[in-house]
């Protein structure tokens, strides 16, 4: 159950109630594709940085460790020690664009194993199966992520096929919730908006899935390479035809400044792979823009990534020290850097909703974007 607290402008503020507790939003989900978020990082410390919804991935927990071994095991949630949201991607996404020779048919997709090259098919009925397996708080749709760019009889077609599997995903899911030995029998479903860069295609299937009354609505295909007033202006035009009394959200975006672009439109849950992936790399956020702790000038630098961070890392150890460590290749680098990152995440998040409630979210985000602008000076 979604309940709005406070709007500003198109800001939302809101409560998620789910089996696993209350998520308030906006949100970032911090993404543990393979039930593990890459960069050594535990449930542990996920409740140390302050996350609130763990993602895991439909496709990848399928073919490793497989999901009957997760359901054996109890699901998700005591598989990987963690009692607070999960939310499973459908593995939708990854068929599309990890796999090879697929095949699209009415029923769902045949394709071989990015591992091993076995041959599988997946529908929307075996993406449900594996999702409820997994035993997940929210189960995602199972859609066709289109190619970008596609022609418009293309999206059209596509976009038809995903509304008639979204149909079929939400008679899967009643059933899986009403058998017996379910793990988790409340399993939410979010219907994912399809359509590319074309806004009345959007906007009529977002139309057409709100009829549905889902749990949420995520919008799907953007952030695959068109531009990022691309991106902002489909959201203008699509959110508006969301239920606002459900959540809104934007599958894999993005940057900070993306997401706080996106919120000012009507989005309240996010998930992206960029703050584990850049920390590994060296690269953390902070409040005056990216830093890499490659660079030479770090070197005797004690101050920590960011003064004032409640993370693990600032709180404790100097750039000098962490750079010294991603130098020399140990894993504790790495795994500091993903942990300022996703905290970075998590508390932007934070201070999104208090200004959202004070109704001073344009003036946060216009100081907020000054601020990441400062080291490009
Ligand atoms: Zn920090």
């Amino acid at each position: 159950m979604y309940k709005l607290i406070a709007q500003d402008g198109r800001a939302k503020r809101g409560e998620f109630h789910t089996v696993h507790g209350v998520i308030q939003t906006p949100v970032f989900m911090n993404v543990g594709t393979i039930a593990a978020i890459k960069g050594a990082v535990s449930t542990t410390d996920l409740q140390e940085i302050g996350t609130q919804v763990e993602l895991s991935n439909t496709y990848h927990l399928h073919l490793r460790p497989g999901d009957e071994v997760v359901k054996k095991l109890g699901g998700l949630h005591k598989f990987m020690v963690w009692d607070k949201p999960i939310l499973t991607d459908s593995g939708g996404f990854q068929v599309f664009s990890l796999t090879s020779l697929r095949k699209i048919k009415e029923e769902g997709v045949y394709f071989n194993s990015h591992i091993d090259g076995r041959k599988i098919f997946m529908g929307p009925e075996q993406s449900m199966q594996i999702q409820s397996n997994l035993a997940s708080t929210i189960a995602m749709a199972f859609d066709e992520c289109p190619p970008h760019p596609a022609t418009r009889q293309y999206m059209e077609d596509s976009v038809a096929r995903t509304t008639r599997w979204l149909e079929r995903c939400k008679k899967e899911m009643a059933r899986l919730n009403s058998l017996p030995d379910t793990i988790n029998k409340n399993q939410m479903l979010f219907g994912i908006n399809q359509g590319g860069t074309f806004e009345d295609i959007r906007i009529e299937h977002a139309k057409r899935i709100s009829e549905l009354d889902l749990d949420g609505y995520a919008i799907g295909g953007l952030a695959v390479g068109e531009s990022h007033a691309e991106m902002y202006r489909i959201l203008d035009e699509t959110v508006p035809y969301l239920p606002l009394e459900k959540p809104t959200y934007l599958m894999g975006v993005g940057t900070p400044a993306n997401i706080l672009e996106s919120v000012e439109r009507g989005v309240d849950f996010f998930d992206c792979v960029y703050p584990s992936r850049n920390g590994r790399h060296g690269h953390v956020y902070t409040n005056k823009g990216k830093l890499n702790l490659f660079n030479a000038k770090y070197e005797l630098d004690d101050t920590p990534i960011e003064e004032g961070c409640g993370c693990p890392a600032c709180k404790t150890y100097s750039r000098a020290y962490i750079r010294h460590l991603l130098k020399a290749k140990e894993m504790l680098g790495m795994r500091l850097c993903v942990l300022h990152n996703l905290y970075f995440y998590n508390h932007m998040m934070e201070e999104i909703r208090q200004a959202i409630e004070e109704g001073r979210y344009s003036e946060y985000k216009r100081q907020k974007l000054d601020g990441f602008k400062e080291n490009d000076k």
